[in-house]
């Protein structure tokens, strides 16, 4: 590609990575307000002007749905903001999400070639720019507009309203598509909305998000459970082409250990949920409650982890105690929450597993754990803990939250015959096409892959569009 003109060269040596501004650690770990407070202009700017430009821009290879990474960068330098977000647009329609959420680190900006010497381009960071500055004027330009734009083409329904099938119906409406969303809760956005808090991902964010997919013609029906109250046969009678199922991995795991079923013990989801999605933390302004803890476990060290220990936190404990099995260098979160979450006054317990909760008249009252070291690496590549035997110690905690994975959702999945699933219970699916054992039928996103990220749901629905108006067009299968 060649170097656009005007663009300006600036080493990386002469202008540092240009830092975000964040609500102090000891005043935030009492609200729930956003942390990350987001680049002004003049922060912009400056970090855009570390961008070198290559010629061979190695970032974007490092982005799942290949954005123009030095476009829009360029774009941000020249001050062409609504530009800079059109060309992210034309690959991503939830930049303000992605900006916020995606694990850029090992992403594009591990890809970045100032990352060799230094510190990457902070690419999420422009994204998110972008897309905040441009995001109230856009949302009232299309504020009401569902179903304005001029969709023709045949009816498309989408299973699961979360980033796989939002990005799949927003594709899909920008060929001309009539693409319907059906959600089961009352509220689209899946994990977007029930899992990820506020003070990472505030709701209006994702509602104006969700409002620009909206403008591009998709409609959104809630409270819609696809398997109770319609099946896929039923979708296809009333003249759908195709399906794509985007049903997410919503089933918490627990550990299986004695104790689990007192009270004061949580699976992730459900604790995220009463906080996120039903407000709960505004209890009795709300109407559901929630336990607040004073000394809380938190089991886990992935992003529902941290999630729930710094949601713990801010409910109120004066001890949230992290206990991961594996050292922090193993922790599979991205390494800004870890940091935020020390910086707020998490306590990490690492190379510790429970082995028991104990309680006292029915509720928790101390959680019973065993050192571990590490072994070889195990099958994700990660080192094996291995329990060291007599080491057992007893903490005492309030309340304890499961964080440890989450399955695929079997609501759908395994109510529907002949479409092949995994034995975890995933949803079979050819790779790239999404293809399904049935006719007509695609799946994408966590269901698929079990749980993994925003951008790669995104991805996988990006792919399974671009297949459905394939067979749409073709009739092949
Ligand atoms: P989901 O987002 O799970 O959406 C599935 C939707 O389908 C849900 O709304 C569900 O209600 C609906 N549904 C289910 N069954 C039916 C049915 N039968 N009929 C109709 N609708 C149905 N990823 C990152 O990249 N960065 C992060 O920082 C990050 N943090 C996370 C924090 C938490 C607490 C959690 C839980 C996950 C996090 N993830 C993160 C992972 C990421 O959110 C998921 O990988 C992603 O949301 C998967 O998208 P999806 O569209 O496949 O499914
Ligand atoms: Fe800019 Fe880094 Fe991409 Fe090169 S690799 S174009 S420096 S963001």
């Amino acid at each position: 590609m060649a170097e656009r003109a005007g663009w300006k060269k600036t080493k990386e040596k002469k202008v540092g990575r240009v830092s975000m501004p964040q609500q102090e650690p000891l005043k935030r770990n009492k609200n729930f307000n956003e942390v990350a407070l987001g680049y002004s202009e003049k922060d912009a700017l400056l970090e855009a002007s570390r961008c070198l430009h290559c010629k061979n821009p190695t970032c974007i290879k490092g982005c799942p749905v290949g954005i123009d990474i030095k476009s829009f960068i360029g774009l941000i330098q020249e001050k062409k903001f609504d530009e800079a977000l059109d060309k992210i647009r034309e690959k991503n329609s939830l930049p303000a999400i992605c900006g916020r959420v995606c694990p850029q680190e090992d992403q594009c900006e591990k890809e970045c070639i100032l990352g060799i010497k230094g510190k990457p381009v902070a690419i999420g960071r422009l994204e998110r720019f972008a897309a905040d500055r441009e995001m109230k004027k856009e949302a009232e330009k299309s504020a009401g507009q569902e179903g304005k734009k001029k969709c023709t083409k045949e009816k498309v329904a989408v299973v699961g309203s979360g980033p796989a099938g939002l990005t799949c119906g927003a594709e899909l409406a920008r060929m001309g598509y009539r693409v319907t969303i059906f959600e089961a809760l009352h509220k689209p956005g899946g994990v977007l909305v029930y899992g990820i808090p506020e003070f990472r991902l505030p709701k209006e964010t994702v509602e104006k998000e969700i409002e620009y997919v909206k403008s591009l013609g998709v409609k959104i029906e809630v409270n819609m459970v696809i398997g109770k109250v319609l099946s896929l046969d039923d979708l296809f009678e009333s003249g759908f082409k195709a399906i794509f199922i985007s049903t997410g991995a919503g089933l918490p795991s627990f550990m299986g250990i004695p104790g689990e079923n007192l009270n004061g013990v949580y699976s992730a989801n459900e604790y995220l949920t009463r906080s996120n999605l039903m407000k709960a933390y505004k209890f009795p302004e709300c109407d559901t409650p929630i336990f607040k803890g004073l000394k809380a476990a938190v089991i886990g060290g992935g992003n529902v982890a941290l999630d729930s220990s710094r949601t713990a936190k801010r409910l109120g404990a004066k001890h949230v105690y992290l206990v991961y099995r594996r050292s922090e260098s193993e922790m599979p979160a991205r390494n800004e929450e870890i940091e935020h979450a020390r910086e707020e006054g998490i306590e990490f317990k690492l190379l510790a597993n429970p082995v028991e909760i104990i309680g006292r008249d029915g509720w928790v009252d101390k959680i019973r754990c065993i050192k571990m070291k590490l072994g070889e690496p195990d099958s994700s590549g990660r080192r094996r803990p291995l329990p060291v035997k007599g080491s057992e110690f007893n903490m005492d905690v309030d309340a304890v939250v499961v964080a440890i994975g989450q399955r695929p959702n079997p609501l759908l999945a395994s109510r529907v015959p002949g479409l092949k699933l995994t034995k975890r219970g995933n949803i079979k699916a050819e790779p790239v096409t999404g293809k399904t054992s049935l006719k007509g039928v695609f799946a994408g996103g966590d269901i698929v892959t079990g749980a993994a990220t925003v951008i790669l749901a995104m991805g996988a629905g990006k792919d399974a569009a671009r297949a459905i108006d394939e067979y749409i067009k073709t009739g092949k299968w």
